[in-house]
C-alpha cells in the first residue's frame, strides 16, 4: 500500500477547486438552443461514406432512485410507460436513418441510463435489431450496456448475448452494507459476483465494474474493501469515480447526509487506495479514473496513444460522428455537438411529430476543436506536444498555467507539457487552462478531486 503524504495547502484548495469534468469541449454548460435545421445540415455533411458511427442510447429510468445518482433517470415501474419511450426509440431510428449520408455502419453502439435493462431483454434485442438492419453493425463492433446488477437474471443475460452484446458494466459503488445504507442502494456483494458470472457463462467475455470513493461515511478502508473485491472477479474494467454531491442540481441527494462526507484529503487518500490496490493487482492505470487489466481493449489503446474520451467517459470509441439517440442524450459531429430533449413527454412528441427531437447544443469552430484536442491529450495522456497549440494561442495558455506549474503538478521538458505524478489526480485543472470558457468560481461543477 502507498504511503499517504499529506497534500499542502495549496493543493488542498485546487482539490477541493470545482472544475468540469471535460467529457467534452466545449462542455455542456455552453450550450445554448439549436435548431433542428442545422442539426440535419451536420448530419448530412458531417459523415464520409467510409467513417465508421458510434451510437449511444439514453434510457432515462430506473426502478428506484439511488442517493448519489448524478444520471438522467426517473424511477418508474409503469411498463406503458416503458413501451411508450421504447416506440419513441424505435421512431428516432428512422428518423436519423433517413438523415444520414452513406456511412461505415456502427462500430460503437453502448446503452447507458438509466437502467437500459428496464426494457427488458426482449426490448433490447428488438432495438438491437432495428439498428442493425437500419444501420449496419460492423464486424467486431463494441456493444455494451450499463446494467444494474439487482436487475440481473438468466434471462436477461442470455437475451444480451443473443442481441450480440460484447460489454457490460456493472454498478457496485462499495461493497460495504453500511456504506450502501448511507446511499440508498442495498446490494449485496453475492449479487455483483453472481451477475459477473452469469454475464461470462452467457458469453458476455468483458466486464466493468464501477466503484465510487467520497461516498458518505466512507473511509480508505472500505475503498481498498471493495476494489480487492473488484480485482478478486477479474473484471476487464474498473473505474473508481469520485462522488460529486451536487443536490443543488439534483434534489434527492439530499438524502445523503452532507455532514460525513469525506473532505478533500480522505477523498484524495481512498482515490490513491484504489490506484494502489488495483496497480498491485495488474491493472494499468489510464486517465484520470479508469484501470484495466493488460489484455483489455481500453488499455491497448492508450499503449497506442488511442485512448479517447466522451460523454461516456474514457472510450476506444474513436468514430468522427457520435449519435444520441433518446431522451436527453447528446451527439458529437464535426459541426458541434447535440443534445435531445430531456423531457420524456416532448421527447416522445417530437419524435412523433417527425422532428429529430434535438432542442440543445453548441456550435464548435476551428479553435475548439484545437482547444478540445489538448484538453482531450491531457486527460487522456497526461502530456501535450506544445507544438500543436497555435502560437497565437500559446501566451493566453502559458499565462494561465503559471500557477500549475508553480504548484509542481505540471513541468515542461523539450517543448512537451508533462502533467507530474502528483499532478494527475489535479489534470482537470490543468485542462481548464486550455479552457476559453471556464472562469472559476462562476459555473456549478463537481469538486476537482
Ligand atoms: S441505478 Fe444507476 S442510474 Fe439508476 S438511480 Fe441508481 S445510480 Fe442512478
Amino acid at each position: 500500500m502507498t504511503q499517504h503524504v499529506t497534500p499542502s495547502r495549496a493543493l488542498l484548495a485546487l482539490a477541493e477547486a470545482k472544475v468540469p469534468r471535460y467529457t467534452s469541449y466545449p462542455t455542456a454548460a455552453q450550450f445554448g438552443v439549436l435548431e433542428e435545421g442545422l442539426y440535419r445540415s451536420w448530419l448530412a455533411n458531417g459523415v464520409a461514406p467510409a467513417d465508421p458511427l458510434s451510437l449511444y442510447v439514453h434510457v432515462p429510468f430506473c426502478r428506484d432512485v439511488c442517493w448519489y445518482c448524478a444520471c438522467h433517470t426517473r424511477p418508474t415501474r409503469s411498463e406503458a410507460r416503458l413501451s411508450a419511450y421504447a416506440d419513441a426509440l424505435m421512431a428516432e431510428m428512422v428518423l436519423l436513418h433517413a438523415a444520414m449520408p452513406a456511412h461505415g455502419g456502427i462500430s460503437h453502439l453502448h446503452f447507458g441510463g438509466g437502467t437500459p435493462s428496464i426494457l427488458g431483454g426482449e426490448g433490447l434485442r428488438r432495438i438491437v435489431a432495428r439498428l442493425r438492419d437500419l444501420f449496419g453493425i460492423r464486424s467486431g463492433a463494441e456493444i455494451a450496456i450499463e446494467l444494474d446488477p439487482r436487475l440481473m437474471d438468466e434471462r436477461l443475460t442470455d437475451a444480451l448475448a443473443e442481441a450480440g452484446f460484447s460489454r457490460a458494466s456493472l454498478g457496485v459503488q462499495d461493497i460495504a452494507p453500511d456504506i450502501q445504507a448511507r446511499i440508498g442502494r442495498p446490494q449485496p456483494a453475492e449479487l455483483v459476483r453472481a451477475g459477473v458470472e452469469r454475464l461470462r457463462r452467457a458469453g458476455i467475455a468483458h466486464v466493468n465494474l464501477d466503484l465510487m470513493y467520497g461516498l458518505p461515511g466512507q473511509t480508505a478502508r472500505h475503498v481498498e474493501a471493495s476494489t480487492r473485491f473488484a480485482a478478486a472477479l477479474g473484471a476487464d474494467r474498473v473505474a473508481v469515480f469520485g462522488y460529486a454531491h451536487v443536490a443543488w442540481m439534483k434534489p434527492h441527494q439530499n438524502a445523503i447526509d452532507a455532514s460525513i462526507l469525506p473532505g478533500a484529503i480522505e477523498r484524495m487518500e481512498q482515490a490513491e487506495v484504489a490506484e494502489s490496490v488495483l496497480c498491485s493487482a495488474g491493472y494499468a492505470a489510464l486517465g484520470l479514473d479508469h484501470f484495466a487489466l493488460p489484455g483489455d481493449s481500453m488499455t491497448r489503446a492508450a499503449m497506442a496513444g488511442r485512448l479517447r474520451r466522451n460523454f461516456q467517459g474514457y472510450t476506444t470509441d474513436d468514430a468522427p460522428a457520435l449519435l444520441g439517440l433518446g431522451a436527453s442524450s447528446i451527439g458529437a459531429l464535426p459541426g458541434g455537438f447535440a443534445q435531445n430533449e430531456p423531457d420524456e413527454r416532448r421527447y416522445i412528441a417530437a419524435v412523433g411529430a417527425g422532428r429529430l427531437p434535438v432542442v440543445r447544443g453548441v456550435v464548435t469552430n476551428e479553435e475548439d476543436r484545437l482547444r478540445a484536442r489538448c484538453i482531450e491529450r491531457l486527460m487522456c495522456e497526461f502530456r501535450l506536444d506544445l507544438r500543436e497549440v497555435p502560437p497565437s494561442m500559446l501566451p493566453e495558455i502559458m499565462h494561465k498555467l503559471e500557477s500549475v506549474r508553480h504548484d509542481g503538478l505540471v513541468a515542461i521538458d523539450s517543448g512537451s507539457l508533462l502533467v507530474q505524478p502528483q499532478g494527475r489526480r489535479f489534470v482537470r485543472q490543468v485542462a481548464a487552462c486550455f479552457d476559453a470558457y471556464f472562469r472559476s468560481g462562476t459555473a456549478r461543477h463537481s469538486v476537482a478531486v
